[in-house]
């Protein structure tokens, strides 16, 4: 991850208001590094040695803050908690059904679905999510003998 990156993250917080607390900072630091999409129990973990005062209720609310401002988007996936992706442009996602691990890869918009969708249901479309899933290679290779 690159300093420059946090800096605008840091930059956009500012300029928005927020106030950069050493836990913020290490959440946002944290979630930039990880290109894991992690949950807040994840972060929380991750962090728990540095800063034994925070709650998951305190990572959950930077979190929010986050999300309001557009650093980052919450995933939810059916029953099983929110994840948390920090890449915030056009992206889609494969998702290992054996670890819940997920992965970004890119592909072009979908726009003609969008469009079809719309045609079709008289909708204004506002976006799409589209998932795929299998199993990744680390698991492959562990079920493999
Ligand atoms: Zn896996
Ligand atoms: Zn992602």
């Amino acid at each position: 991850m690159s300093e420059q990156r946090l800096q605008e993250a840091i930059d956009t917080l500012k300029s928005s208001g927020v106030r950069i607390t050493p836990q913020r900072h290490a959440v946002l630091e944290y979630l930039l590094n990880a290109m894991t999409h992690p949950t807040a129990d994840d972060i929380y973990k991750a962090l728990e040695s540095k800063f034994p005062n925070m709650s998951v209720a305190t990572v959950y609310n930077n979190l929010r803050v986050f999300r309001e401002i557009g650093l980052v988007r919450e995933l939810t996936y059916g029953d099983s908690s929110s994840r948390f992706d920090c890449n915030t442009s056009d992206h889609y996602h494969i998702i290992c059904e054996s670890c819940g691990k997920i992965v970004d890869f890119h592909y072009p918009k979908l726009n003609e679905v969008e469009a079809l969708a719309e045609q079709v249901t008289g909708f204004t479309v506002s976006h799409h999510r589209m998932e795929v899933y299998g199993t990744c290679s680390e698991c492959k290779a562990k079920t493999a003998h």
